[in-house]
């Protein structure tokens, strides 16, 4: 039971910092954890909302990984270019790596480039440059239309178009330009955050609208000009802005799909408990799976998903390995702080494996609730790194 296991984490954001330090402190030092990521820095993409509304800077929501070697995990930094599940080798940058076991953590891939004009005329606040160019462009408007734009589903973090439409709104009207610059919101969505169920999605539309921000749901953009700085939708409809933020579309990173983990959803299928793949020894967690709800729909992409399914791998892992511990289950609870601006925040929480359908309940903005979400951002940073 005890001979010395390799274990390899694909993917150094949520999920994977989080399973790999899980899995450093519940096994000794013979056995090793490899962390795979091709990017230096760690960054709490929650914060991008803040960031780009200049509440926030690039360093303060940003850890080198290299500090992830002190706790004894070897970090290989470098861009995964092959998986081959069965023998459970990666490789990276040309080298070589097996393991005992796999934990893909790869995340959702951004795919702006899908969509006709969408770069050259908008800033995808989804990544840590367009979130800058954006708390960037929006100090040189000063009248005029903002659309945020979510172009396709399903994508992460179902509450953060919405956030991000209410912060701009707020930005706007804290720098007395409330009057001259009106938000609107379109999505392809039916509401917000339809998994979250009806009563849940009626009242963030509220917040929204509440705020004069114009909603428009079932508005599935297939093309931007970027010269009229105009939008074209599926259903005929088509709108102009002077300033477009957008939510990119998202798919499997490539090397996933091309190693045949993915299935026809586009996404890594998992047993929804035990973040099982159908190969032996191979974990999915995080944005890159796809676990189908009973109600039909897949379960959002959130990093406190991607957290609580690390917890339970690397649980499960530390007890195949050394008998410590007891197994657990992904129980499908998730819950998330959604900045309303004016130094408020909701809170949506619940259980989304409950049967027929999840179970949410959203509390109502406050500011001890803004504050929670402050010190979960400083929590964060602090615990893992
Ligand atoms: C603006 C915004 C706000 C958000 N707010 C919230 C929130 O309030 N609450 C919440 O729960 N979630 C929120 N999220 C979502 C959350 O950030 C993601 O769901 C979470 O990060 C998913 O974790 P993950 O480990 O699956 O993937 P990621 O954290 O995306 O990590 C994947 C990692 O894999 C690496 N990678 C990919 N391909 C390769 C490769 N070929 N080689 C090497 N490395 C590779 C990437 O560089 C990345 O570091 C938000 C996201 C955004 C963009």
């Amino acid at each position: 039971m005890n001979k010395a296991k390799t274990i390899l984490v694909l993917g150094g954001g949520i999920g994977g910092v989080v399973a790999a330090s899980r899995l450093r402190k519940g096994l000794s030092r013979e056995h090793r954890v490899v962390l795979i990521e091709r990017e230096p820095d760690y960054v709490f993409a929650p914060s991008f909302l803040w960031l780009m509304t200049g509440l926030r800077q690039r360093e303060k929501i940003s850890r080198p990984l290299s500090k992830l070697h002190k706790q004894g995990i070897e970090l290989v930094q470098g861009t995964i270019e092959r998986i081959d599940p069965d023998t459970h080798t990666v490789w990276v940058d040309g080298r070589e790596l097996v393991g005992d076991y796999l934990i893909i953590a790869l995340g959702a891939e951004l795919a702006p480039e899908t969509i006709p004009g969408l770069a050259r005329a908008g800033h995808n606040f989804y990544s840590l440059e367009g979130a800058e160019a954006l708390r960037d462009a929006r100090l040189g408007l000063r009248a005029g239309r903002v659309v945020v734009l979510v172009s396709a589903m399903p994508f992460k973090c179902p509450a953060a178009p919405y956030e991000a439409a209410m912060l701009l709104e707020y930005d706007f009207r804290k720098r007395k330009l409330g009057e001259q610059i009106k938000v609107d919101l379109y999505s392809p969505e039916p509401g917000p955050m339809p998994v979250a169920g009806p009563e849940v999605s009626r009242q963030v539309r509220q917040m929204v609208e509440a705020k004069g921000i114009g909603y428009y749901p079932e508005h599935a953009v297939t093309q931007v000009d970027a010269t009229a700085r105009r939008i074209q939708f599926a259903n005929g409809a088509s709108t102009e802005f002077d300033l477009l933020a957008y939510v990119p579309p998202h798919r499997v990173p490539r090397v996933v799909a091309e190693c045949g983990l993915a299935d026809e959803s586009g996404w890594v299928p998992v047993h929804r408990q035990t973040l099982e793949t159908q190969f032996p020894g191979v974990y999915a967690i995080g944005d890159v799976t796809g676990i189908m709800l009973s109600m039909g729909k897949p379960l959002p992409k959130a990093g406190v998903f991607a957290h609580g399914e690390a917890e339970v791998v690397a649980g499960n892992l530390v007890h195949a390995i050394t008998g410590k511990g007891k197994p657990a289950q992904f129980d499908g609870h998730g819950e998330c702080f959604i900045e309303t601006g004016d130094g408020k925040a909701g809170f949506g929480s619940g259980n989304f494996f409950s049967e027929p359908v999840p179970e949410i309940k959203l509390r109502q903005p406050s500011r001890t609730l803004h504050i929670g979400k402050v010190a979960f951002e400083k929590y964060w940073l602090f615990e893992w790194f």
